[in-house]
C-alpha cells in the first residue's frame, strides 16, 4: 500500500521534567505540524507555549485512540504532517500511540521518530546497573497478589528489570520485590529525574523498601525501579552444589527424600535436583 499525498506522521518526544530536554528539532518538526496529536492538549499546551508553538493541537488518548487513528490516518492521506506528543517523554512507552503508528504503517503513511526522553533509558543511564541487556515491564498490577504473582514469574530473569512506579504505589511495589526477589536482590530507585529533587537511591531491595518507608519525601513524584536480575553464576553454582550433596545422600535415600534435604542444604531448586532423576 502506498500513500496518496505527502502526509506524515512524526512521533515526537518531550521533557521527562526539564523542558531544556526538548530538542531543537523537536520544536521545529511541532512548529511546522499542521496538526498536534496530544496525550492532553491542556498538558501540551503549557509546553508549546513556553516554546511559542501555535500549532492546533487535538486529544489522542487511550479512551478515543481507537476511533480517532481512523480520522488522523485519513487527514494524513490527504497530506497532513501530524506530530504525536504524550504528556512526557517517548510516546507509546507506557502511553498512547501504538494503535495510530500502526493504522499509519497499515495505510502505507510514513512513520518517523523525533527521539528524546525517555525515563526508562535516562534511569537506566544512570543506574550503574548491567544495560546489555534489559527488560521493559512498565508499570506493575495494581492488586498486591496480582503484583506479586507477575513479579513471582520474573524471578529467575537474568536481565535488569525495570518498573515505572507512582507515588501511591512505590511502597507497596518496593515491598513486593524484596518480599518475592528476596530482600538482597540489588537495586536502584530513580526519583523526579531531570527536576529539581531528582534522586537516585541505590542499595538493597531491603535497604531501598526500609528508605522508602521511613521518608515520605522519597515517596513523592515519579519513579523508575530498576531491579537487578538474577545473578545467573550464583544460581549455577548453588545447583552444582545441590547436585554434588544431592547425589551423597541419594546413596541412603530415596531419589525425592534426598533431593527435598539437598534443597533445603544448599538452596537448590529441588525440583531442578529430582528432575536429573528422571532425565
Ligand atoms: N512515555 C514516558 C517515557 O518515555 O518515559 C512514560 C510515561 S508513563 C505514563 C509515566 C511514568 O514514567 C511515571 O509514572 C514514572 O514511572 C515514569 N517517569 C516519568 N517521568 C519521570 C521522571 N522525571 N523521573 C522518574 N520517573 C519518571
Amino acid at each position: 500500500m502506498s500513500a496518496q499525498g505527502t502526509g506524515k506522521l512524526w512521533i515526537v518526544a518531550t521533557p521527562i521534567g526539564n523542558l531544556a530536554d526538548l530538542s531543537p528539532r523537536a520544536q521545529q518538526v511541532l512548529r511546522g505540524a499542521d496538526l498536534i496529536a496530544a496525550e492532553d492538549t491542556r498538558h501540551s499546551a503549557a509546553l508549546l507555549a513556553q516554546f511559542g508553538i501555535a500549532t492546533r493541537a487535538v486529544a489522542l488518548h487511550e479512551h478515543n485512540e481507537r476511533e480517532k487513528s481512523d480520522e488522523l490516518v485519513q487527514r494524513m492521506r490527504d497530506g497532513a504532517q501530524i506530530a504525536l506528543v504524550s504528556d512526557a517523554g517517548t510516546p507509546l512507552v507506557s502511553d498512547p500511540g501504538f494503535r495510530l503508528v500502526r493504522a499509519a504503517r497499515a495505510a502505507g503513511i510514513a512513520v518517523s521518530p523525533v527521539p528524546g526522553a525517555c525515563a526508562a533509558i535516562a534511569a537506566l543511564s544512570v543506574a550503574g546497573l548491567p544495560s546489555d541487556r534489559f527488560v521493559f515491564e512498565g508499570f506493575l498490577p495494581a492488586k498486591s497478589a496480582a503484583r506479586r504473582a507477575h513479579l513471582q514469574a520474573l524471578v529467575a530473569e537474568t536481565r535488569t528489570l525495570i518498573f515505572y512506579e507512582s507515588s501511591h504505589r512505590i511502597e507497596e511495589s518496593l515491598g513486593d520485590c524484596a518480599k518475592v526477589f528476596g530482600g538482597d536482590r540489588h537495586a536502584v530507585l530513580a526519583r523526579e529525574l531531570t527536576k529539581i529533587y531528582e534522586t537516585v537511591l541505590d542499595g538493597t531491595l531491603a535497604q531501598l523498601s526500609a528508605r522508602v518507608a521511613s521518608d515520605a519525601d522519597q515517596r513523592r513524584g515519579e519513579f523508575v525501579l530498576l531491579v537487578a536480575g538474577a545473578d545467573a553464576d550464583a544460581d549455577a553454582a548453588r545447583l552444582a552444589e545441590g547436585h554434588r550433596v544431592f547425589e551423597l545422600l541419594r546413596a541412603e535415600l530415596a531419589p525425592s527424600r534426598a533431593a527435598k534435604l539437598a534443597a533445603e542444604i544448599t538452596g537448590a531448586s529441588r525440583k531442578a535436583l529430582y528432575d536429573t532423576v528422571e532425565s
